[in-house]
């Protein structure tokens, strides 16, 4: 364990290393196409700035987030490198994204129209990626639809109001290698873009692929991918590769520490509504996260933990705050480091065993690791105006994660969605930390 981890009741440890490793194989993937690191939802539940940070370090020259707050508390923590947030409803605060340079998606008319006001309003000229729906079926003009948004978007462009710096479509089976709507996408993508062209209209980056693509489908990368799960190490389905294959290395880890082992009769039943009885005398470990902390209650009696050396199932239903595990006859104390998922290089299980389990995909389960649970940064960078304070177990522990400054201890925090107004250095400064200490018990 990391010194920063001891003494923790649970912890999901995200190691930067690991995020840079990966993030570098997909700049390298993207060839001359720019990469934009998706880090919406908390950095799918790794931390945001310091996962933000450690993908700019890594050649990242974007960050994409789903919505305007997330782009916000990027510029809170100090990233300059361009921002795009690309979902909202109608009356959210756009002045404040255009005040903070960050990049919106329009994919219909009462859209642009918004953005424009707050053009008008704050008298700064919007950055707007239109937003084609070239078969995934979810945002986007349609093909119908899109010719009015061009022409709507040039008139505004005319007036100064805003700049297309963007035009960009998502897929519907990237994650499904060679299969055929990825290349009608690319093709009806491609007409997309001329039609924007004809219309006057001069998008800078073209962008249309996510983790998946970016690693197996080289024709749609464009001008910029936005890779999100593979950013964090995770394939983004098993039929695309494995991390190993892929070059990706899994960042979280998510552990706990059993609050309470005790003995017991064989018959006795175990949590709520004895959903699992001990056939023999057997000794239960309590471990003390649960549904609120982002174990799906679907796991009780399903998904496997390491503990003492060896996977065991959870035995019985999955509480807000706590599960057991039945140990049988094996040695374990209350302290004892339980592993719910991770890279599986110690014989744990990975997020990808935990979404087969759950009949789920791994970004589910990353994502959905709740706000109790601290994450603590391996082998964050210094910045300049870091905190500074050098954690206790010296080179090779835990430092503080950007925009965490003010935190204790160093490179413990809360998630940090939402996290605003913590001042920090820019990224992209030299200097990644240490490599990991060997945290895992030998
Ligand atoms: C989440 C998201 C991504 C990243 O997708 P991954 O499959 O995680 O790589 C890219 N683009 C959009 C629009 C998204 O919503």
């Amino acid at each position: 364990m990391t010194t920063q981890s001891e003494g923790l009741r649970a912890c999901a440890i995200v190691d930067l290393d690991a995020v840079r490793a990966s993030v570098a194989t997909l700049v390298a993937r993207a060839g001359n196409a720019a990469t934009m690191a998706v880090v919406k939802s908390d950095g799918y539940g790794h931390g945001m700035s310091a996962c933000a940070r450690a993908a700019v370090e890594a050649g990242a020259s974007w960050l994409g987030v789903a919505v305007i707050e997330e782009g916000l508390a990027l510029r809170a923590a100090g990233f300059t490198v361009p921002v795009f947030a690309w979902l909202t409803a109608p009356g959210e605060p756009l002045a404040d994204a255009l005040a903070a340079d960050i990049d919106l998606s329009a994919s219909a008319p009462w859209m642009l129209a918004e953005i424009a006001a707050a053009a008008r309003h704050t008298g700064r000229r919007a950055r707007v990626h239109l937003k084609a729906d070239t078969g995934l079926g979810r945002g986007g003009a349609t093909e119908a639809d899109w010719p009015s948004l061009c022409d709507a978007a040039a008139a505004l462009a005319a007036e100064d109001l805003i700049e297309v710096t963007g035009v960009w479509s998502h897929l519907a089976f990237a994650d499904s290698p060679g299969h055929p709507t990825v290349r009608g996408q690319i093709g009806r993508f491609a007409d997309a873009v001329t039609i924007a062209e004809k219309t006057g209209l001069r998008p800078q980056v073209r962008h249309l692929a996510n983790s998946a693509a970016t690693l197996v489908s080289p024709d749609a990368r464009f001008d910029m991918v936005r890779p999100g799960i593979s950013v964090y190490g995770l394939s983004p389905g098993p039929q695309v590769g494995s991390p190993a294959a892929l070059g990706l290395r899994p960042a979280m880890t998510l552990t706990a520490r059993l609050a309470l082992a005790k003995r017991v009769p064989a018959g006795s039943g175990v949590s709520y509504a004895h959903r699992y009885t001990t056939a023999v005398a057997s000794t239960l470990g309590l471990v003390p996260l649960g549904y609120a902390d982002g174990v799906p209650r679907a796991a009780g009696n399903t998904a496997e933990v390491l503990l003492a050396g060896r996977r065991r199932r959870i035995a019985g239903t999955v509480c807000m705050d706590q599960f057991v595990v039945d140990v049988g006859d094996d040695p374990v104390q209350a302290g004892d480091q339980v592993i719910l998922f991770g890279s599986g290089e110690h014989g744990e299980p990975t997020a990808q065993d935990w979404a087969d389990a759950l009949g789920t995909i791994n970004y589910e389960i990353v994502t959905r690791v709740g706000v109790r649970v601290p994450r603590v940064h391996l082998n964050a960078s210094d910045g300049p105006r870091g905190t500074g304070r050098q954690a206790p177990g010296g080179p090779g522990a835990a430092r503080p994660a950007p925009g965490m400054a003010g935190s204790a201890p160093a490179a413990v925090g809360p998630s940090d969605a939402g996290l605003s107004g913590a001042g920090s250095s820019g990224p992209g400064l030299p200097g990644a930390g240490p490599s990991a200490p060997g945290w895992l018990p030998s």
